[in-house]
């Protein structure tokens, strides 16, 4: 497909239908769109375009389906499976000047905003009149909300409130031949075939969302975090374990470990967490008064039971903000401490988080590489950080067959292999672990109906032939048995 290209052609054609600053050409400029979180997959894209509406945006969709060119949305680049990455030769679209809120209904809790928006910017538009947004990734301050959707984001307070897809009662996108729709009507209950949850995770392969509508909370009368420290992750777990299955429902619950604690003690200068304790566990408490001081007498004593050597409770806005410091900064810390890092997303049932922990230890040790845990616990959502030096000779295959081993704990206890991060390329070929092949072929023929061409970030998501031959076997094998699916998600 790529070979066909006329590059310049593209060029002179997306020259004519967008500003002359929203084409980026230049090589040195071009650096920057190498990779997203996940910096152990680099590749450069021949060009990027920035648009700042959605008839800009839906103007350079038309010109690649003319021309058959793949393209790739991407929103901050935050992203850790990837998926806003042009691995193969594709147009970068990048929403990074698409940052308007475009409406605020408080009246009907709701806000319209473009996709470029980043996520922290929308409570910040309403927390003065006591709403806010409750899906919040710890990488808040950078991600925006059409990453968000594409990833169907999850973070602190999703274990109460739902991940983003909870939270959108409208898109607009542009198709991926240029055409612009609406799914959802912005409405809380909708009449039509519900689509929005199609398209909501489905990782920029059925098009760009162009502009959103959210659902607005209103902010808690009471907020309290509880911070707890244990002698072993292994405790930790069990108090994940019995809070769960109490009749408590935190607003958040996340856990790190003593890899994790040194790094953030240090590099913040924290005095907040005991420098000596091998886990932490942070649970936030949310609702009425009353309510929030029994949950904190309940969570405290649970948190006691399985063994915790001291549990601190804030309640003033500004103590709850330096319990947390510590958790939102944990990645950036180890990010500063260790040369690079390599970051796992899966989940297990939480009653199996203290076995999984465990397993994790083991695997660590036996693979000859550190691994840091923090995660959404209250989830069952780990996030193991593979620590590594990439001067090392070798490495990078070593770091991956950790990694996809911690995967295959995760299968293994019925869980996934993916929580929040989504699979992007770096997962793809783990999907036939966790989906048969008529699995993956009906998702492929979802696909197909929005996208015929197979233009829309191409390689991502499915496992493909060449970067995966076992698990794109069988999905070939479906085509052979007469299974019509879309013959470039079969030939990247
Ligand atoms: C330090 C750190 C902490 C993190 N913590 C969390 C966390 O707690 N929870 C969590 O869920 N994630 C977390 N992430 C991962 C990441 O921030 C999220 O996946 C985020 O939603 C990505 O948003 P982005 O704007 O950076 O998207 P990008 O990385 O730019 O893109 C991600 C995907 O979205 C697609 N995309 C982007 N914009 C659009 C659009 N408008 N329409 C259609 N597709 C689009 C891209 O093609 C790509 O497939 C973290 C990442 C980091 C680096």
């Amino acid at each position: 497909m790529s070979g066909a290209i006329d590059w310049r052609l593209l060029e002179q054609g997306l020259r004519r239908v967008l500003p002359a600053q929203a084409v980026v050409a230049a090589p040195q400029e071009l650096l920057a769109y190498d990779c997203d979180g996940l910096t152990l997959q680099r590749h450069r894209p021949p060009l990027v375009v920035l648009p700042e509406s959605t008839e800009q945006l839906a103007a350079a969709v038309r010109l690649t389906h003319q021309q058959g060119v793949p393209f790739v949305a991407r929103g901050s680049g935050t992203g850790l499976s990837g998926g806003a990455v042009a691995e193969q030769p594709a147009l970068v679209i990048a929403t990074s000047r698409m940052r308007r809120i475009l409406a605020i209904d408080l009246e009907n809790h709701t806000i319209t905003v473009q996709p470029g928006v980043i996520n922290s910017w929308v409570t910040r538009a309403v927390a003065g009149d006591g709403f806010y947004y409750a899906p919040d990734p710890s990488s808040q301050v950078a991600c925006s909300i059409g990453g968000n959707i594409a990833e169907n984001s999850g973070g602190v307070h999703c274990l109460k409130y739902g991940v983003t897809n909870n939270h959108v009662l409208g898109l607009e996108v542009v198709l991926p031949d240029g055409s612009i729709t609406q799914l959802g009507n912005g409405l809380a209950e909708s009449s039509e075939l519900d689509l929005r949850g199609v398209f909501i995770g489905s990782e920029g392969t059925l098009g760009i969302a162009s502009a959103v509508t959210l659902r607005l909370l209103r902010a808690p009368q009471s907020v309290a975090v509880l911070l707890a420290d244990f002698s072993s992750m292994e405790a930790a777990g069990e108090a994940v374990r019995l809070v769960t299955a109490a009749a408590v429902q935190p607003a958040g619950m996340e856990m790190m470990d003593r890899l994790c604690l040194e790094a953030v003690n240090d590099s913040l200068g924290l005095e907040e967490y005991p420098r000596d304790a091998a886990a932490v566990l942070l649970i936030e408490l949310d609702g009425q008064q009353r309510e929030v001081n029994a949950a904190i007498a309940l969570a405290s004593r649970l948190c006691s039971q399985a063994g915790a050597r001291q549990v601190r409770v804030a309640r003033a806005s500004e103590q709850c903000a330096r319990f947390w410091k510590g958790r939102k900064n944990a990645i950036t810390a180890l990010g500063r401490r260790y040369p690079s890092y390599y970051l796992q997303d899966g989940v297990v049932p939480r009653s199996q988080l203290p076995r999984v922990l465990a397993a994790i230890e083991r695997l660590s040790a036996a693979h000859g590489l550190p691994v840091a845990n923090v995660f959404h616990a209250g989830d069952g959502n780990l996030h193991p950080l593979v620590l590594y030096d990439p001067r090392e000779p070798g490495i990078i295959q070593r770091v991956k067959e950790l990694g996809a081993a911690i995967l295959g704990l995760c299968l293994d206890v019925g869980g996934s292999i993916s929580g929040e991060h989504g699979i992007g390329s770096d997962k793809r070929c783990y999907m036939d672990w966790m989906y048969s092949g008529d699995d993956l072929a009906s998702m492929l023929l979802v696909r197909q109906a929005f996208d015929p061409r197979g233009l829309a970030n191409p390689g991502k998501l499915f496992p493909t032939p060449r970067g995966c031959a076992e698990s794109a076997r069988r999905v070939q094998v479906l085509q052979l048995e007469g299974v019509s699916l879309p013959a470039e998600a079969l030939v990247f």
